[in-house]
């Protein structure tokens, strides 16, 4: 299977910044930011989408998430809120085909999407 872009990212092919590593995850910064602060986190380990991760991955989509807020938190977002998204699939308006949350933030969000 061709890597994804994300999986360049993670192997350093091609560069992004950097915001948050562990072994199995990386948050960085959206190329293509949405809000003032948009930063993406993804697994390490590639699944295409949402819908694709095993039930019994259940925990890695936990620390995905805790992921989320812990950088949030250090990049000042905490107080005045963010957003986590994930696009899943077509009709979601994923593009990237590699589970990954977006983190907006920055200003106030409109509810619904349109
Ligand atoms: P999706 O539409 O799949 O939910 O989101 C994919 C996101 O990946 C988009 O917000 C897009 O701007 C971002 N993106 C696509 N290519 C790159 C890239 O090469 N580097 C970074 N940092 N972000 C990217």
């Amino acid at each position: 299977m061709q890597k994804s872009i994300f999986e360049k990212i993670i192997a350093r092919e091609i560069p992004a910044q950097i915001i948050h590593e562990t072994d199995e995850l990386l948050a960085f910064r959206d190329i293509n930011p949405q809000t003032p602060a948009h930063f993406l986190v993804i697994p390490k380990q590639r699944f295409d989408r949402l819908a694709e991760v095993p039930a019994d991955r259940d925990a890695l989509l936990g620390r995905l998430l805790l992921a989320a807020a812990e950088v949030a938190r250090k990049e000042g977002l905490a107080g005045t809120g963010y957003r986590v998204v994930i696009n899943n699939g077509a009709d979601g308006g994923e593009t990237v085909p590699h589970l990954h949350l977006h983190v907006l933030g920055g200003r106030p969000l409109g509810w619904p999407p349109g």
